[in-house]
Order: structure tokens, then sequence, then C-alpha cells
């Protein structure tokens, strides 16, 4: 059933593409705004000091690196849609070198933000690709709210969603300019779902369904390197593109919002609009894609900071071009991993779905890369049967088999499998849990 969102929704999904503003290149270590504040405030060196001082001590405590499962489903059309999968891989790198500040251009920040740019110590690990040709027109209405759900469903000419609970679903396609009747009012570059029943969003705002849980970009932003251009409305030139859209996108599926706080969607827009987060400052609009360091629209003093700061439009939650953001807060890399342990935790747990498990049944497979046949290996005997079925690189099930209970291992032949790369998925037993195959035939 499809559901409708109420107009809120949209403000958030909508970039500002209403406005034709240029896309100016313009990088400043702005060192010299930083010693000028400090000039004018000398208590502002030891108030950074010691609020540092509590953010560390905040986050104290052994950290692990938290990996995220990936699926990308491209759904195309014209072949150009058909991204290729060095561009989706290249994607996926992206998101893991700026979601651990290990991307090239965190030199570009601001010196007066430096100390509270985080790490969110996140990876992204892609299981598969999943490619569907559709004659569907992905069109956002408007007026009835639809924010495309066919794209998460085959049978509507989309790619049926992949265990949302245990990966995160990512959809690319050919996302239509957002028209009211026949007028084109702009273009949505993509949108996202946060988990439900978060604090710093408000009741309703996340997936109508599990199996539309997830992550939608249009095929022109996804991938650093993406060939197809994006125009600015108003003959401006093109977007400038990075990637840096579904690392928007998957922070909004991780709890982030705007930086601006959303002011006109969640409440006045205004500069008391919070984003729920204390060290990105004040702000009541988002940036134009553009690189406008001057911009501060929210003046006097930022509680947090204790200074009048400008906008962090370095921030991957603003709408600054893409060569100009390069960063997470702390506090919104603390509200991801709290995110990511706490409502995504199935994201964490491909090895188990049913907390009823009291132990987890794990196995393995070999050899892999494999030929003609592949060992299932279980750690301990299984308690109830298993089902296993094996996906090939667009989700179609090649086979399918049940192991029984007190089973310690199976072998699955391989002889009559193509070679490429396969996926195996075992339900059953109280758990989920995948492995790529490579079978060599
Ligand atoms: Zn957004």
């Amino acid at each position: 059933m499809r559901t409708s969102f109420p107009a809120f929704l949209f403000g958030l999904l909508l970039p500002c593409f209403l406005s034709a503003q240029s896309v100016p290149r313009i990088f400043c270590g702005n060192e010299l705004f930083s010693e000028m504040v400090a000039t004018q405030y000398p208590e502002w060196a030891q108030s950074i000091e010691t609020t540092f001082e509590q953010a560390k001590l905040t986050q104290a405590g052994p950290r692990t690196t938290l990996t995220i499962p990936a699926v990308v489903h491209v759904v195309w059309n014209q072949p150009e849609e058909n991204l290729s999968d060095e561009l989706i891989e290249a994607q996926i790198q992206v998101l893991n070198e700026d979601f651990n500040r290990m991307n090239s251009d965190t030199g570009n920040l601001r010196s007066m933000f430096e100390w509270v740019a985080g790490s969110a110590d996140i990876e992204f690990e892609l299981v598969t690709i999943l490619r569907r040709e559709t004659t569907t027109m992905f069109e956002v209405d408007i007026l009835s709210g639809n924010i495309i759900p066919e794209v998460k469903h085959t049978d509507d000419g989309g790619s049926d969603a992949f265990f949302t609970g245990n990966f995160l679903n990512i959809w690319v396609c050919n996302i239509q300019p957002l028209k009211v009747g026949p007028i084109v009012i702009g273009q949505i570059l993509g949108f996202a779902f946060p988990p439900a029943d978060l604090d710093n969003w408000p009741p309703g705002s996340n997936a109508p369904n599990a199996d539309e849980d997830g992550v939608v970009i249009d095929y022109r932003v996804f991938g650093p390197d993406n060939p197809t251009p994006v125009e600015i409305p108003g003959g401006s030139g093109n977007l400038v593109v990075k990637g840096r859209t579904p690392t928007h996108e998957v922070a909004h599926y991780l709890g982030l919002r705007h930086i601006w706080g959303d002011g006109g969607t969640f409440g006045p827009n205004d500069c008391m609009q919070s984003d729920g987060v204390d060290d990105t400052p004040y702000a009541d609009s988002e940036s134009a894609f553009d690189c406008d360091i001057t911009k501060n629209t929210c003046t006097g003093i930022d509680e947090f900071y204790g200074l009048d700061m400008p906008d962090l439009i370095e921030n991957f939650m603003d709408y600054a071009s893409e060569d100009c953001m390069n960063m997470f807060t702390k506090g919104q890399v603390e509200i991801m991993r709290n995110v990511l342990m706490g409502p995504r935790s199935g994201l964490l747990e491909s090895t188990s779905i049913d907390s009823e498990t009291t132990e987890a049944q794990t196995w393995n497979v070999s050899p892999n890369p494999a030929s003609t046949f592949a060992r299932i290996t279980f750690q301990t005997p299984l308690v109830e049967s298993s089902f296993f079925r094996l996906l090939d690189q667009y989700g179609r099930q090649v086979t399918s088999f049940i192991v029984g209970a007190g089973q310690h291992a199976t072998d699955l032949d391989l002889t009559s499998i193509p070679g490429g790369m396969y996926v195996l998925v075992s339900e059953g037993d109280g758990l989920i849990q995948t492995s790529r195959i490579v079978v060599h035939n």
C-alpha cells in the first residue's frame, strides 16, 4: 500500500534547486577570521579547550569500527543510468572516506571548526549490486505525496528490497524532475528515511513499510566521477558531483537532520530551530550549492561555542557545493553511532536477527572462490533446519536447499552454476547470514 506523506517531509527532501545560483568554487582556510575571533574574544581558546576535554570524556571507552553491509539496486532504462560496477565501488569508497574523516579535502575545513570534526568509525561493505531494467518513470508527485515507492518493488518496475533490517538498501534510478502540474519546480537528488522514534525527528517520518526503508539516489549524483552532469536550473552551470549526495542521504538514514534545523518544516524558520546536535552552529537556512564562507544566518552567541559562529557550510548535512563539504561533527557522529547500535542494530547482526536465539549460529564457506562444490560448515550443529538461497548478482534465486537439524556441514553443488559472484543467504534456526561466493566455472 502506498502511503501519503505530509508536506513537512518534502521540506527535508527538496534541495533548494529553486534558487538558481552559480556554484563558485571558493576555498579558504579562513585563518584570518579565526585569529580575528580569538582577538575579539580572548577567552575563546580556553573555552574551546574546556569543551573539547568534556567531549573527549563523554566518548571515553573502547570504540570499535561498525560495519554496514550495503546492497545497491541499479534500476535503469537508458544505458547511462546503468552505472558501472567501478563507479558503484568508487561511491562505496567515498562513503568509507567521508564517514571516517579519511577524505582528501579535510584540510579545507576552517580552522575554527577543526576541533568539532569527527570520525564516525563506520565502514560500508558492498555485498552485491542488483540490476533491473525498467520502463517505469520515477516521478515524485508532490500533490499526493508519492515519493516513488515503485523503485522498491519489482512488480512496479523497481527492485525488491533486500532484507532492509540487515542491509542498507540503496536504490539508484532516474528521478524525474519535480513538477506541479506541467511546471518543473526542481529536482530531488535523493532521499532517505530515518529510523523510527528518534528524538531529533518528528514522529512518523520513518519508512511507511519495512520493505521501503533505505536510501534513494538519482543516478547522476551517485559516484565521484559520474559522467552525466546535473544542470542547475537557471542556466548557471552544472552541479559539482563528488559522491557526497549519498554521504548526506546515508547520514539521514542514520538519524541526522539538516544543520539549519529544517525550519519551515518542523517549525518556524528561525535561528532557534535545532537539528538536535549541539556542535552544529545555529543557522536558519541552507546553502545554495555554493561555498559561501561569509554565510552567517544567525548572529548572536551560539551557546555551545560561546561565540557568534558562522554557518558550518562544510558540513555534509548542509547543501553547500560538494567540493565545499567535508565533515561531520562529533555530535553528529555520536548520533549516527547510537542509531547504528540502537534502532538500526540489525545492520550489525548479519549472523542473527532473532533476539530469541540464545546463540548465534554462524557458518563458513570453503573453498571460496569455488568451482565444483563449496562446503558450508557450521560452528555448531544446527538446532533447527535452515533454508538456504543462492542469489546471483541480479538478486535472482539460482538454487535453494534446506539443511536439516543436527547437521554440521553440507556441500553445495556448483557444477551447473555459471561463473560469477553470488550471495548465499541462510534463514532459519533464528539466524540470517549472507556470504559472497565467487564461482569459477
Ligand atoms: Zn537532506
